[in-house]
């Protein structure tokens, strides 16, 4: 299948773009480069720069390649920004996906696989997040993400896009040639990973005072690799099932400090913590983690990969690429 990756040389988008091709599709990656890296994207992919409010530039795109499908994963998608420029925020992850359903739809182009998050479920009322909680906006990035769900919904209902919405828990870890730089880097893998290389003196844990074993906020993280699989499972899902929403999580939920714990395991270098108050905003929910048994069912996918895998092939990439994509190295 010839595949439009929006997003293709961001993080999830490079890794997915990698597996795409390793699975015998064909991908043009689709990219403004605001966020994202030249130096992420596979040489055998089709390059496009543009940018998805750029109307015009998208009908060009499907006009000159006419891809069967989208896995759109371009968007904002920092919370406490999102906070600061909702406009920006809209314009870009709304508008962007209106154009983008447009040029599909003006191209017959009907299977769109959308890269959605738990973000949707706000401060989900249950563990474990089941498919079925409602969706509640707690900032205009979650609001996005839910718009562009309910347009996508709309769409696979009126014009037969056949539709699959993809509600990532919390993806971590790299493949062998991608992985994650970030900037600023808000996320918590990441960031404990620069202070173990010394770039950063310290990481803060926001908050000691939540209701869980420990104190701190537990999370489903999941490989970035086995994110990457279920959305060649999802794309292939497609023509069975015409429209479905799953959630790609472990199943399981890691503690702050366990990750932590994660980090100084493998890296073997110290990580000097500061115990702080929790984020502000005050919307981080104590415990979040998948049920991940409809995607284990629709897609016949399970993630494999386990926390130390994610911490370790993130390290190793950092050890790989220390300036992250601006060495030049691939
Ligand atoms: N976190 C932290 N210190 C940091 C960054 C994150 O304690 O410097 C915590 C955060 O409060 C959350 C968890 O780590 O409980 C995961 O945060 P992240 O931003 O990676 O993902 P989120 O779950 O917010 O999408």
């Amino acid at each position: 299948m010839k595949v439009l990756v929006t997003g293709a040389a961001g993080y999830i988008g490079s890794i997915t773009t990698e597996a795409l091709l390793r699975a015998g599709h064909q991908v043009v990656a689709l990219d403004n480069l605001d966020l994202g890296h030249r130096a992420a994207v596979h040489e055998s992919a089709t390059f496009v720069r543009a940018d998805l409010r750029d109307r015009d530039a998208l009908l060009a795109a499907f006009a000159a390649h006419r891809p069967d499908a989208v896995l759109h994963f371009a968007a904002y998608a920092l919370v406490g920004e999102s906070m600061q420029r909702p406009a920006a925020y809209f314009a870009n992850n709304i508008a962007g996906a209106c154009n983008l359903f447009d040029a599909m739809l003006a191209h017959d182009c009907r299977r769109f696989v959308f890269s959605s998050s738990c973000t949707v479920y706000g401060q989900p009322q249950q563990v474990p997040v089941t498919e079925d909680l409602p969706r509640v906006a707690l900032n205009p990035y979650g609001a996005s993400k839910i718009m562009v769900e309910e347009m996508a919904e709309w769409h696979a209902r009126l014009s037969g896009l056949r539709t699959a919405i993809l509600r990532y828990f919390n993806p971590a870890g790299a493949s062998a040639r991608y992985g994650e730089d970030h900037a600023p880097e808000t996320h918590l893998i990441p960031l404990a990973l620069a202070v173990a290389e010394g770039r950063l003196p310290q990481l803060t844990v926001f908050g000691t005072d939540y209701p869980t074993p420990d104190g701190t906020c537990i999370r489903d993280y999941i490989h970035v690799v086995d994110l990457a699989e279920a959305h060649i499972r999802a794309l292939e899902a497609l023509d069975a099932h015409e429209l479905f929403a799953v959630n790609l999580g472990t199943g399981s939920g890691t503690s702050v400090l366990e990750v932590i714990e994660s980090v100084r395991r493998v890296a073997g270098r110290a990580l000097p913590v500061e115990y702080g108050p929790r984020r502000p905003g005050g919307a981080d929910s104590a415990i979040t983690y998948a049920d991940p048994s409809l995607a284990n069912e629709l897609l016949h996918w399970r993630a494999s990969r386990t926390l130390d895998d994610m911490v370790a092939s993130a390290w190793a990439w950092r050890q790989r690429h220390p300036r992250g994509y601006d060495d030049g190295a691939q």
